[in-house]
């Protein structure tokens, strides 16, 4: 043991989670206790399972004061830091290695709910939200496809969701925000106090504090959801009529995919339209002109909870046939809107279905931008722009494999960002800082004047390599 961490552990701040059972909150029975082995294992990894970084301890903060002494701590210990909401990232984002980890977990209590707004501990999953809201016939704005990601987690990449056309993302849906600096101090921030601050934690990568506690906007839940999945013989079809839904706002969600289908491709369209149970939608006019084989579509009807939950079958799906925990190298971007087909039709002819794997998808389609505001999410400057996400799946547990995707995931980044695409920050491949300045461009002065102020000797989120 080195004397950094015999200084860190003996402290006793909670920071020992592998380490003490005080931090533990110890149960009657140990046996059921996770091991400090096991605890350290699972932080040295993430979902992608592409990156493996073991911290030196795993901290479990009870309160947002646990968390700032623990970083206290840790920086006159000059140790990184990465906050850990889910784990949901892919390329090693919540990882330290021989840092600490601060496992958000134990930080998720949801209160003070009101007919506009909630105040949520930032461990808290978008699904404990939704639990809590929508008995009261209320819902966040946007919520994500995946209900499991934390509300950290995803206020610190952006948050992009079904909704995002009509209310932006998540991060643009948030009050006012609790953070913990990277020197260990407590600050409160919104849109009309410490605004800098607010914009630089919002999307912020983690870079600037840990967030433990944020106020979350609330509208009203609908009841139910019918969601029209329409298919295309191609991509020209499939754009056309998302286009054209679009403009003329007939669906409340609408999104889109690529799916494999053998040696080719199937083109789907999705669109979902929210009502209440006394004022069904008119499937008629709908689906009025739109060029979809329509022998193919299939119309679901679920209440607003069952639809926003769904991925948990496809969770399920997934784990039953082991594609849960194989590694997972994504590519997540936004393609400018006025050249999204020839762009995606590009690196569709470069990938063929095996590069997908058979439960994966390419995510394609427009969204406004109208309603995005956050500084730090970066977008093309179009008033419409297309997620285009490679979410692979690999068959197989291959290392070499995933490896030449990680690689083509790069070289596909490159050509995507020449032509003014930007990518989602949560994908697997290597940036560099001067990959970070270019994908933060103008906002990125100000971004590094305030990390430099809130996290004076850089040691929070470190798997990003940003500063
Ligand atoms: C199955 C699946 C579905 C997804 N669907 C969507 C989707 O629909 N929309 C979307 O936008 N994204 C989606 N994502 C991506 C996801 O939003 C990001 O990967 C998100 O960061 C994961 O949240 P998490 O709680 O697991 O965070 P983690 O992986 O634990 O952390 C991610 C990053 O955020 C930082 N962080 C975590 N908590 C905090 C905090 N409290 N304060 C400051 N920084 C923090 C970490 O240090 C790390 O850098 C999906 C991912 C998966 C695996």
């Amino acid at each position: 043991m080195t004397s950094d961490r015999r200084t860190f552990l003996g402290a006793g701040l909670g920071i020992a989670a592998a380490a003490t059972s005080r931090n533990w909150g110890l149960t009657a029975n140990a046996a059921e206790m996770p091991s400090r082995e096991n605890i350290r294992a699972e932080a040295s990894t993430d979902f992608g399972h592409l990156i493996h970084r073991e911290p030196r301890a795993v901290a479990q903060p009870v309160s947002p004061e646990e968390v700032a002494s623990q970083l206290r701590l840790a920086r006159s210990e000059r140790l990184k830091v990465a906050a850990r909401g889910q784990g949901h990232s892919i390329y090693g984002r919540s990882l330290s290695e021989d840092g600490i980890v601060v496992n958000m977990g134990r930080l998720s209590s949801i209160r003070d709910l009101q007919a506009d707004r909630v105040v949520v501990s930032a461990g808290a999953t978008w699904k404990s939200v939704l639990d809590a809201t929508l008995p009261q016939g209320l819902t966040p704005p946007v919520l994500t496809n995946y209900l499991g990601l934390s509300v950290g987690g995803t206020i610190a990449v952006g948050g992009i969701g079904g909704s995002s056309s009509r209310y932006g993302m998540q991060t643009d849906n948030v009050l006012e925000l609790d953070v913990v600096t990277g020197d260990g101090r407590q600050l409160t921030c919104s849109a009309e106090s410490n605004p800098n601050e607010f914009d630089a934690v919002r999307a912020g990568l983690g870079q600037c504090g840990i967030i433990t506690r944020v106020t979350l906007r609330l509208v009203r839940a609908p009841e139910r959801v019918r969601r029209f999945q329409l298919f295309y013989p191609g991509l020209t079809e499939l754009i056309a009529d998302q286009r054209r839904a679009l403009a003329e706002e007939r669906f409340d969600q609408l999104q889109g995919a690529i799916l494999p289908d053998g040696a080719g491709w199937r083109y789907q369209l999705d669109g979902a339209v929210f009502y209440d149970s006394n004022e069904p939608p008119d499937d008629k006019a709908l689906l009025k002109a739109l060029s979809d084989t329509r022998s193919a579509a299939v119309i679901s009807d679920l209440t607003y909870g069952e639809d926003a939950g769904a991925f948990a079958k496809f969770e399920a799906l997934l784990r039953s046939k082991g594609q849960w925990a194989t590694p997972k190298p994504w590519l997540l971007t936004f393609l400018p809107g006025s050249n999204a087909e020839k762009l995606a039709r590009d690196v569709l002819t470069g990938l063929t279905p095996a590069d997908i794997g058979p439960f994966g998808r390419i995510t394609c389609y427009p969204m406004r931008t109208q309603a995005c505001h956050t500084p730090l999410l970066r977008l093309p400057d179009e008033s419409v722009v297309f997620p285009f996400n490679v979410i692979r799946m690999p068959a197989s547990d291959d290392r070499a494999a995933t490896q030449r995707m990680v690689a083509q995931n790069r070289s596909l980044y490159d050509r995507l960002r020449s032509a003014g695409a930007f990518q989602y920050p949560v994908g697997a491949f290597p940036m560099s800082q001067d990959d970070w300045k270019d994908h933060f461009g103008p906002s990125w002065a100000r971004f590094a004047e305030i990390k430099q102020r809130l996290d004076p000797a850089n040691l929070l989120a470190p798997g990003y390599e940003i500063f």
